[in-house]
């Protein structure tokens, strides 16, 4: 983390997971445990349990987000959620291309870009989601694929919109494996990605860019990750379903 260039920010991405008694539960536990946190804290929670979040997490810096939204206002698009409906909910953030989305639901780059391009458009804040498979690492092309992801991800999106951008680099094969890229690969990545961004809107541009790892972190490997200059937070999943694990990232962020 370089804190005196870019924000850290700790996300957890809930999945479908947890009902809203114990959405209540969890942000209730979270909230003394991250009152001093040093970095931003974001909850992505499953759609129904948006408002008790937004409801739950009042008082606090803990901060909602939703996993996903469509690209249209509205429309034919049965069990879709749109950014102005996530908008008018009070909800800011929204994750856009998690690879669970990409391997199971047919999200594709485009259609990323056009969803990041929408919520953009109703103001939320994005945490775009770019990541190799275990197959593109072993041949060598991590950097073209997360480069890749992130030019398509990013077209037509002007400049002044990435500080609503963050970018949380997740290795597919790490996500849900207890499997952790070393911190060096993270680094790497995150500073390909964050090349990348130079390239479309200049150096300064990138170095203010945040910039998340995602991948079984946990508390045992935050502080490692977190030590590397690009990784700037990260996107968490299973660690993010008990208030303690959590918050000790949340912990090990604020150093
Ligand atoms: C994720 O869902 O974005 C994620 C990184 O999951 P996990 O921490 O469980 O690997």
């Amino acid at each position: 983390m370089k804190k005196s260039l870019r924000k850290a920010v700790i996300a957890g991405n809930w999945k479908m997971n947890k009902n809203r008694a114990e959405t209540k539960t969890l942000i209730s536990e979270l909230k003394p445990l991250v009152k001093n946190a040093d970095c931003e804290v974001i909850v992505c929670v499953p759609f129904t349990d948006l408002e008790t979040a937004l409801d739950a997490v009042k008082g606090s810096k803990i901060k909602v987000g939703a996993q996903n939204c469509h690209f249209a206002p509205s429309g034919a698009f049965t069990g879709e959620v749109s950014a102005d409906m996530l908008k008018e909910l009070g909800v800011k953030y929204v994750i856009i291309g998690h690879s669970e989305r990409r391997q199971y639901f047919g999200e594709t780059d485009i259609t990323v870009n056009k969803r990041l391009t929408a919520a953009l458009a109703q103001g939320l804040k994005v945490i775009l989601c770019v990541g190799e498979l275990l197959e593109q690492r072993e041949l060598g092309i991590t950097g073209e694929i997360c480069s890749m992801q992130t030019k398509i991800a990013l077209t037509g999106v002007d400049a002044a919109d990435l500080k609503n951008i963050i970018i949380a680099y997740e290795p597919v094969w790490a996500i849900g494996t207890g499997k952790t890229a070393t911190a060096e690969q993270a680094d790497e990545a995150c500073g390909i990605i964050r090349s990348t961004v130079a390239s479309l809107y200049g150096k300064k541009a990138a170095n203010a860019l945040t910039i998340q790892y995602g991948g079984s972190m946990n508390p045992k490997n935050a502080a490692e990750l977190l030590s590397k200059e690009n990784v700037d937070g990260g996107l968490i999943g299973g660690a993010s379903l008990k208030a303690p694990d959590f918050s000790a990232i949340v912990a090990a962020a604020s150093l």
